[in-house]
C-alpha cells in the first residue's frame, strides 16, 4: 500500500552538514528519515525504534501485542503500548463519536485489513456498530483487557505516536534538525536559523503530486484521506476511514485533513496530530470548524470535493497553492 502522502523538503540545508539518512518500510508504508547533524547512527536508532513499535502495534501480526490483547482479551503490555494506548484512549473521549480505536471489528469485516473487501448488511452493520465503545476497555496498571466482542486498532494514531517517540531519540541526541517522512505523517524536528520547512501537501486525486505547500517551523504534520485506501464497487468508493456510529465508511464531503500540531501545544503532539487528522474527516467541515474553534492550539489544511480548501488562522498565511489548482481558499 503507498501511504506517502506527503513529501517534506528541508530549504537552506546547507546550515547543517552532512545529512544522515535512511529509507525503509514500517506501519504499512515506505518511510524516509533525514537528520541533519547528530550521531553517526541516528537514522538506525531512529529506524528499529519504529520497527520495534510496528511489531508491537500492528493488530494483524500474531506475535504483536495489540493482536494478543484483541485475541486474550487481557494482556500485560510493554511501556511503549501502554503509553499509546493511554493516550489513544483521552483522545477517544476527547473526539468522542468521531475517533474510536475499537472500530476495529468493523475495519476488518469491511476487509480493510486484508484487500478482502465486502460490503456487509444492515443487520451486519447495526451490530458491528452496537460493539465500538472505547470505554470498555478496563485498565488496571499496564494490564488492559477488553470485553468479549471488543477489539482495538492503532493504525490511526500509531505514525504519530513513532513520530513521538523519534521527537524524544532525536531530543537526546545532538541532531539539530529532522525530517521524518513516516508516510502520511511528516515530523519536522530542530530549530531553524536559516530558513523554515516546506512540506507539500498530496492531491488526493494524483497523490504524487502537490496541490499546495506549507512553509512551517518544528511540528507533526499527518495527512487522512480517502485515497490511502478504498475500494469501489457498483460505481461507489468505500474508503478506509468509518464513522465509529455506523461502523460504515465515511462518506462525507472531504477529500483530505492535514493537521499541524506544534511541539509546545502537546505533550504527544504527533498522536495527536494522527487522531485528529481521521477524526475531523469522519466530523465533516461544519463540526470540524466548530472543534478548532473551541481549541485552537492545533492548524488544518481540509479539501472538499468540491474544491473548497480551508485553512485555519494560523497557517493561512504559510500556505501556497501549486500552479494550476484553482481551489477557493477560505479562512477560518
Ligand atoms: P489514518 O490513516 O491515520 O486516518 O487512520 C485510518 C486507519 O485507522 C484505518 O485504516 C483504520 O484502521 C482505523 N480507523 C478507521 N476509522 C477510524 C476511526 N473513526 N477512529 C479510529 N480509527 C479508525
Ligand atoms: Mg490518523
Amino acid at each position: 500500500m503507498s501511504l506517502t502522502i506527503l513529501a517534506a523538503v528541508l530549504s537552506a540545508c546547507s546550515i547543517f552538514q552532512k545529512p544522515s539518512t535512511a529509507s525503509f518500510q514500517a506501519m504499512d508504508t515506505v518511510m524516509s528519515l533525514t537528520v541533519y547533524g547528530g550521531e553517526a547512527d541516528i537514522c538506525r536508532d531512529l529506524q528499529s525504534r519504529i520497527n520495534r513499535l510496528d511489531s508491537l502495534l500492528d493488530a494483524t501480526d500474531e506475535n504483536s501485542e495489540i493482536y494478543r490483547l484483541n485475541n486474550e482479551k487481557t494482556a500485560v503490555l510493554s511501556e511503549d503500548t501502554a503509553r499509546i494506548l493511554r493516550a489513544s484512549l483521552d483522545l477517544c473521549g476527547e473526539l468522542d463519536g468521531s475517533f474510536d480505536i475499537t472500530v476495529y471489528p468493523a475495519v476488518k469485516t469491511w476487509g480493510f485489513t486484508t484487500g478482502d473487501y465486502r460490503v456487509p448488511n444492515e443487520n451486519e452493520l447495526s451490530q458491528l456498530a452496537s460493539r465500538v465503545d472505547h470505554t470498555a476497555v478496563a485498565q488496571d496498571g499496564d494490564t488492559f483487557s477488553l470485553p468479549e466482542g471488543a477489539m482495538i486498532d492503532l493504525g490511526a494514531a500509531a505514525k504519530g505516536y513513532a513520530a513521538d517517540v523519534c521527537t524524544d531519540i532525536l531530543k537526546d541526541s545532538s541532531a539539530d534538525g529532522a525530517v521524518l517522512n513516516l508516510g502520511g505523517t511528516i515530523c519536522l524536528y530542530g530549530q531553524k536559523s536559516g530558513g523554515r520547512f516546506q512540506v507539500g501537501i498530496a492531491d488526493p486525486e494524483n497523490p504524487a503530486g502537490y496541490f499546495g505547500t506549507l512553509s512551517c517551523g518544528a511540528c507533526v504534520i499527518s495527512t487522512s484521506g480517502g485515497y490511502e485506501r478504498f475500494f469501489e464497487l457498483d460505481g461507489r468508493r468505500y474508503i478506509h476511514i468509518l464513522d465509529p456510529k455506523t461502523a460504515a465508511p465515511v462518506g462525507n464531503e472531504i477529500l483530505s485533513v492535514t493537521v499541524c500540531v506544534r511541539p509546545d501545544t502537546d505533550s504527544l503532539p504527533g498522536t495527536r496530530a494522527d487522531a485528529l487528522s481521521t477524526a475531523l474527516f469522519v466530523m465533516g467541515i461544519d463540526e470540524a470548524t466548530d472543534y478548532y474553534l473551541q481549541h485552537k492550539d492545533f492548524d488544518f489544511v481540509i479539501l472538499t470535493k468540491d474544491g473548497r480548501l480551508y485553512l485555519t488562522g494560523g497557517i493561512y498565511d504559510d500556505f501556497s497553492l501549486s500552479d494550476g489548482y484553482t481551489f477557493t481558499l477560505y479562512k477560518i
